[in-house]
């Protein structure tokens, strides 16, 4: 029987923050094990996966250092306005709105994000994965994982023995390392759905998101950069709808889903076409209680899901990747072991306030806004306002809202 192939780190489900995480740490000379359970190829396709990300500018150095960002195929549609309104279905925004412009926060500040397809990072994220040296991919795989206090022996079904000092779980919600650790997790159920398409537009967005809130839920619409196929003027939709309304909504005739669109993006964009596929997302929001175990890590997903209100779910898993990238590098400069517990205790601690306050937020978000609710409308309107109108309160939501006011 050959010997086992050693590595640092194996790093288990190779999505956006999984991958992400294994190229930057073979960036730093870091060996790691990849084993995704589906191929990586067909992920590229349109049919895949429907979402456009809004990755916030903090999220950026890392995507940089870890060679993604430059392997996008496309380039990405900056945001640099943000409005956030409040209405009723089929009435106009209310007066009391929140309006967020990045440049106020100085001439250097950039976008607040990018709109990148989930699509487009997957192929940046696979041509990485395989032109790194120091990463092995296992996919489509079945790894049996046994993590014991001096190592992990990671055997892939009809492959190779691996070794590694710490596996991380980056396998989404469901995932099964986490399980087999026996790590609680509190669930939150929204009985919402996230509609997403595409939309063609009579006039530019000027880069502007619309967040506007409605008493079903939050009706976002995010500036993605010109298609080819779709035209120069184009965005995502992420609208949420109580899950019985979105399953009808979901199957009306082309014209009257872009009636219904209409209804609530208004007609600031003038003439819509939807173009594309119409996806749907059931909501919910998790959070595991532990983000580690004896060698095991828990990124991303795994660790987290949270209400795609504010589009922050991604970053948030970004944040846990470079935590425990920034551990790991050193641990390995150091010589020092990568699955010790002091490490992983260190990136529990980094990681635990961020993760839960963005939770808190954007449960209590979607809660207050996603009502009829008279006086808690006034009470929100009010607040929008007031946030509208103190510059240091609103200048700390644009931060939040960029990645950059993190507890990291
Ligand atoms: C409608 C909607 C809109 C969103 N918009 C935004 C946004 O604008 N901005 C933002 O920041 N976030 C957004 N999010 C959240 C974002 O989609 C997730 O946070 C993100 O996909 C999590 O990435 P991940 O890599 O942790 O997990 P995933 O994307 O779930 O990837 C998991 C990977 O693990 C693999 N895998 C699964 N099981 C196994 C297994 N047993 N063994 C091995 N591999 C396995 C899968 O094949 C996959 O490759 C949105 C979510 C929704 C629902």
């Amino acid at each position: 029987m050959p010997a086992p192939v050693q590595y640092d780190v194996c790093v288990v489900g190779a999505g956006p923050v999984g991958g992400t995480l294994a190229c930057r740490l073979a960036e730093a000379g870091l060996r790691v094990a990849v084993v995704d359970r589906a191929a990586l190829p067909p992920m590229e396709h349109p049919d895949f996966d429907g979402r456009a990300y809004a990755i916030a500018t903090g999220s950026l150095p890392f995507l940089e250092a870890s060679g993604v960002w430059d392997a996008l195929p496309a380039p990405s549609g900056p945001i640099a306005h943000i409005r956030v309104t409040d209405g009723r279905l089929g009435r106009p925004a209310s007066r009391l709105f929140l309006d967020f412009q990045a440049a106020a926060l100085g001439p250097d500040a950039g976008p607040f994000g990018w709109m990148v397809e989930a699509r487009a990072l997957r192929v940046a994220l696979n041509a990485r994965l395989h032109a790194l040296p120091a990463i092995a991919v296992f996919a489509p795989a079945e790894a049996a994982i046994a993590r014991e206090s001096g190592g992990v022996s990671i055997a892939i079904a009809g492959g190779p023995s691996l070794t590694a000092r710490l596996v991380v779980a980056a396998e989404g919600r469901n995932s099964p390392l986490r399980a087999a650790a026996g790590i609680p997790v509190t669930r939150l159920p929204y009985g919402q759905t996230g509609i997403v398409c595409a939309v063609a537009h009579e006039r530019p967005h000027e880069q502007t998101a619309l967040e506007h809130f409605l008493p079903a839920g939050p009706f976002a619409q995010l500036p993605m950069a010109p298609s080819a196929e779709a035209g120069p003027d184009l965005s995502a939709i992420v609208w949420t709808e109580r899950t019985a309304d979105a399953a009808r909504i979901l199957a009306l005739d082309p014209a009257r889903f872009a009636a219904e669109l209409t209804r609530r993006l208004g007609d600031h964009l003038g003439a819509i076409r939807p173009v594309g596929r119409r996806w749907s997302y059931p909501l919910s929001a998790m959070f595991a209680h532990r983000l580690v175990a004896t060698r095991l890590a828990l990124v991303g997903d795994a660790a987290h899901g949270i209400h795609p209100i504010a589009g922050q779910g991604l970053n948030l898993g970004f944040r846990d990747a470079i935590a425990l990238a920034d551990l790991l590098i050193r641990a390995h400069a150091a010589g020092e072991d990568l699955g010790a517990p002091g490490l992983l205790a260190r990136y529990q601690r980094a990681r635990r306030a961020d993760n839960l306050l963005m939770l808190l937020v954007t449960d209590g978000l979607d809660r207050l806004f996603s009502t009829n609710n008279p006086v808690l409308r006034l009470g929100r309107d009010l607040g929008l306002a007031a946030v509208d109108r103190i510059p240091p309160l609103k200048a700390a939501f644009m931060r939040q809202a960029m990645g950059l006011a993190t507890s990291r």
